[in-house]
C-alpha cells in the first residue's frame, strides 16, 4: 500500500523529458525504489553496472540516515539523546542540516523529529494529532539541541529526535553525481523523488529540460520547463504527501514552531543550486518561510527559486532568465522576478 502510494508520489514533481532527436550515444536508463520514492538514472556512455552501483550506494545512504532504520545512525542518535554522542560518517550532512535550520531560523529543522512522528504524514500510520499532543512534543524541537563534535553526533534533550526526511534525497543525488564523475561520465540525469541532479549538458549540447509540475494537476502535467545544466533542483509541495479530516487537507511540511503543517500560501517551491542536498533542504525552509522571507534566504546561499502560490501566482528569486520557459494556456502567471 505505502509502495503504491509513494508510487503515486514519485512522479517527479519534476521531470526529465527524455531525450529526442539526438544521435549520440544511447544512455543506460534504470528506475529502482529507494527511500521511499523513486530513483531514476540515465547515464549517457555509462553502463548498467555503474547504475547498479549508484542504487547499492544509495541504499547504503538510506540505511544510515533513515528513521524507519533501527540500525541507522539517525536512529542511534535520537535513542542516545540527552545521554551520549554517536560516530557517525553523515556529520557533515547533519552539519549543513544545522547551518540551514540556523540560517533560515529554524523554518527548516531536523529535530523537527517528534513532531512529524505524531503526523506520520506519508506513512500509513498518518492521522490528525491533538493540540495537547503537539503541545506535549513541541519543546524537544529545536537544532541548537544538536551537538557535533569529534566526528559523533547527539542531541542534548531526552526525547528529541532527528528526521533527515528534508534534505536526504538531495544528498542522495549529490552521492549520485559524485560517483558518475568517479567513472569520467560528462553527461547524466539523477531523480530521486523531487530531487534532481544534473550533470553537464545533453550529449548534443543542449541544456537539459526539466518539467515544473502543475501543483493542481496530476503527476505529468507541466506548467513549465527548466532549461538547466550542471546543477542540482529540487521542489517541495503540499500536494505531495497528505490528509483529509472533516474537509481540511494537512500536508507534510510541518512549521516548527506550530508543530503543524506551515502555512504560508505557498502550493509549491522549487529550487536551483550546485548542492542537490542543499536544494532540498532550502525548498523545505522557503516552503515554510514563504516568499519574501525565502528569497532572502536563496540570497545568501546564491541559490534560485520558484514559488508558486495557491492562486497560481509564480514568484522568482534570483535571475531566471533563458532558463524558465512558462506553458502558453499554464493559467499561472509570474507575478514577481
Ligand atoms: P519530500 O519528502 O516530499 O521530498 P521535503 O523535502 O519538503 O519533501 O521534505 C519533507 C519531509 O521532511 C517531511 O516528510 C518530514 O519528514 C520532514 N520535514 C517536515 N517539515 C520539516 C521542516 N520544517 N524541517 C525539516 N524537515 C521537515
Ligand atoms: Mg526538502
Amino acid at each position: 500500500m505505502t509502495k503504491l502510494i509513494n508510487i503515486a508520489i514519485f512522479i517527479a514533481v519534476l521531470t526529465a523529458f527524455a531525450l529526442t532527436g539526438c544521435k549520440a550515444q544511447q544512455p543506460v536508463e534504470v528506475t529502482d525504489y529507494v527511500m521511499g520514492t523513486v530513483l531514476t538514472q540515465r547515464i549517457y556512455g555509462g553502463n548498467r553496472e555503474l547504475a547498479d552501483h549508484v542504487t547499492a550506494q544509495i541504499r547504503l545512504l538510506e540505511s544510515q540516515i533513515s528513521t524507519n532504520i533501527e540500525s541507522s545512525d539517525i536512529s542511534k542518535i535520537s535513542r542516545a539523546a540527552g545521554k551520549s554522542l554517536i560516530e557517525t560518517s553523515q556529520i557533515e550532512l547533519i552539519e549543513l542540516s544545522k547551518e540551514v535550520s540556523e540560517k533560515s531560523h529554524g523554518a527548516f529543522d531536523i529535530t523537527v523529529a517528534p513532531i512529524t512522528k505524531l503526523w506520520g504524514i506519508g506513512t500509513e500510520n498518518a492521522r490528525v494529532p491533538s493540540k495537547q499532543e503537539i503541545e506535549a512534543v513541541l519543546p524537544l524541537v529545536g537544532y541548537e539541541n544538536i551537538v557535533l563534535k569529534d566526528g559523533k553526533a547527539g542531541l542534548t534533550k531526552q526525547g528529541a529526535a532527528l528526521d533527515l526526511g528534508a534534505i536526504g534525497k538531495g544528498a542522495a543525488s549529490d552521492l549520485a553525481l559524485s560517483l558518475y564523475k568517479e567513472k569520467d561520465i560528462t553527461s547524466a540525469v539523477v531523480s530521486v523523488g523531487g530531487s534532481i541532479g544534473l550533470m553537464g549538458r545533453r550529449p548534443d549540447e543542449k541544456s537539459f529540460k526539466i518539467g515544473l509540475r502543475d501543483p493542481f494537476g496530476s503527476a505529468n502535467q507541466h506548467i513549465a520547463v527548466l532549461l538547466l545544466e550542471d546543477i542540482s533542483v529540487s521542489t517541495s509541495g503540499s500536494y505531495e504527501k497528505y490528509i483529509e479530516k472533516n474537509g481540511i487537507r494537512y500536508h507534510h511540511i510541518i512549521d516548527p514552531f506550530t508543530g503543524y503543517p506551515a502555512q504560508s500560501d505557498l502550493v509549491s517551491v522549487t529550487v536551483i543550486h550546485k548542492s542537490g542536498a542543499l536544494c532540498d533542504a532550502l525548498s523545505t525552509a522557503c516552503f515554510v518561510l514563504g516568499y519574501e522571507k525565502g528569497k532572502e534566504l536563496l540570497n545568501e546561499y546564491g541559490a534560485k527559486g520558484i514559488f508558486i502560490d495557491k492562486d497560481k501566482n509564480i514568484y522568482f528569486a534570483g535571475n531566471l532568465d533563458n532558463i524558465f520557459e512558462l506553458k502558453q494556456d499554464s493559467g499561472y502567471r509570474v507575478v514577481s522576478r
